[in-house]
């Protein structure tokens, strides 16, 4: 068999641009800096999104990309979860990746198969052909211990999280209040417990997990995770793997946002979006507009069509016109203080754009990393997935975020919203915010560096991949 000299890897991403993001990003960081070759495998249920093309579009050409057959989901139930629908793509891929690393094997020295946080059924298919399993895990080291966790707290606990009496306390971790942990978790008989239940089983089989975290960001619970314990694989915090703002390619900006912002005073602006999955109910959309008029700042604002369904947008875009769920006259009254764009902005470009100052997000994780790189104060606004987590993380712990109050009937009244805006984009308490997310920005910069600790970790994959002996 004739293996070409470079190292070769095997990424395999579940459905979701939180999960192909980063994937591509770490595999650009292998390729430029470590001399490997990718090829992503990719499972679906179907023809891949415009956005999803336009990521794998950009890769250099040392990086490749399959589709594999697409999986049908025409037994599932209309209200079947998006765990679910995650898990089964690559479960119902299998055979299609086997048929595909037969076909790479045979001409490529294949090092490692990566997959994110629900791709573990692949591990077996990896192991027939003597392939080294590898998890990119795209949360933070908390969700990370928690998952750890997770067998026996179900073993040892039979109610639901949310009625836990105290916040659950693990070890190095932040307490986190039961109503804020893991939103799949919250109830026992759906179908994302049971499938978190079984990738977080099968996470001890892994040969190493990867973690989008940095030792600044998590300390505590790095350091537990780091110190060897008993059946848990070499943990390696790589992070922040973000995209990065100054690429070659042209930017998609239909909206102009990057016009708008070279035109705004420093620091002025404040960004508000729910990352490619979120949505709002009409209600809270309807709220959100007035308390982003009254705080009389100046936004951009990615709108989406609103749904009862929190992650609704995941896998679809409806066709319906956002901006016309508006309240009357808002878009003409605003005109001249923010900017509102449909659906898709240019997130890291705007993030790192000198007149942004302020980033009101779902806190989805890769947003989290990418305002925190930018050193961009947040309005913390979880929806679903492990968002309150790392809401708990962003206020309580490193305090680099405000988070409004729902009241009584988990609404977030525009007086609220104006409230945390001005505060946020103001001279008070927004100062202090802003200066210990820069400390923050600083330490990624820092881990990143040469000798720094995630630059550390990753060689220390990147031996093991190269030499799998030592
Ligand atoms: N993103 C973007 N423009 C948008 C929405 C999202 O570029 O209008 C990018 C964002 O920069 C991030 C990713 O999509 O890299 C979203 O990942 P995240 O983990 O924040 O949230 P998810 O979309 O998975 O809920």
């Amino acid at each position: 068999v004739h293996h070409q000299t470079k190292p070769h890897i095997v990424m395999v991403p579940t459905p979701g641009m939180g999960h192909l993001i980063p994937l591509t990003e770490l595999a650009k960081r292998l390729v430029r800096d470590h001399n490997f070759s990718v090829s992503f495998l990719i499972p679906s249920d179907g023809s891949p999104s415009i956005a999803i093309k336009s990521v794998l579009d950009e890769l250099p050409e040392t990086i490749t990309y399959t589709f594999l057959s697409p999986v049908n989901f025409d037994d599932q139930p209309e209200d079947v979860d998006i765990e679910t629908i995650i898990s089964l793509t690559i479960f119902r891929s299998l055979s299609y990746l086997r048929e595909e690393l037969k076909r790479i094997t045979s001409s490529k020295h294949v090092v490692a198969l990566v997959v994110d946080l629900f791709g573990t059924d692949a591990f077996d298919v990896a192991k027939e052909f003597g392939i080294p399993p590898y998890i990119f895990f795209l949360c933070n080291a908390n969700v990370l211990q928690l998952l750890f966790h997770l067998s026996s707290l179900h073993e040892s606990y039979s109610g639901e999280f949310k009625d836990l009496p105290q916040p659950l306390c693990l070890p190095g971790c932040v307490p986190f209040p039961g109503p804020d942990i893991l939103a799949p978790l919250q109830d026992k008989k759906s179908g994302g417990y049971k499938w978190f239940l079984h990738h977080s089983r099968r996470y001890r089989l892994a040969e190493g997990i990867l973690v989008n975290t940095f030792i600044d960001l998590e300390p505590n619970v790095l350091k537990v995770l780091m110190t060897e314990q008993l059946g848990i694989p070499p943990i390696y915090p790589v992070g922040p793997v973000t995209k990065s703002s100054s690429s070659n390619m042209p930017v998609n900006d239909g909206a102009g946002c990057l016009k708008w912002l070279n035109d705004q005073p420093p620091e002025s602006v404040l960004f508000v979006s729910f990352g490619s999955g979120g949505n709002l109910p009409c209600e809270q959309l309807i709220e959100l507009a007035y308390g982003l008029e009254m705080s009389e700042q100046k936004f951009i604002w990615v709108v989406k069509s609103p749904s009862e369904t929190v992650n609704a947008s995941f896998f679809e875009h409806t066709s319906k016109d956002p901006f016309d769920f508006l309240p009357d006259g808002f878009v003409d009254r605003i005109s001249s203080s923010g900017l509102l764009v449909p659906s898709w902005a240019p997130q890291i470009q705007i993030l790192s754009h000198g007149s942004t100052g302020g980033f009101l997000s779902h806190c989805g994780w890769n947003s989290t990393l990418e305002s925190i790189v930018c050193g961009i104060p947040m309005i913390t606004w979880p929806l679903f997935a492990e968002q309150r987590m790392n809401t708990v993380m962003l206020v309580e712990d490193a305090g680099v975020g405000v988070r409004p109050k729902p009241n009584e009937n988990g609404l977030i009244v525009r007086e609220e919203i104006s409230r945390v805006v001005k505060m946020l984009m103001g001279a008070g308490e927004g100062k202090s915010l802003r200066s210990k997310m820069r400390e923050l920005k600083d330490g990624a910069s820092r881990v990143l560096s040469e000798n720094g600790s995630s630059s550390i970790s990753l060689l220390d994959v990147v031996n093991k991949w190269k030499n799998p002996a030592c």
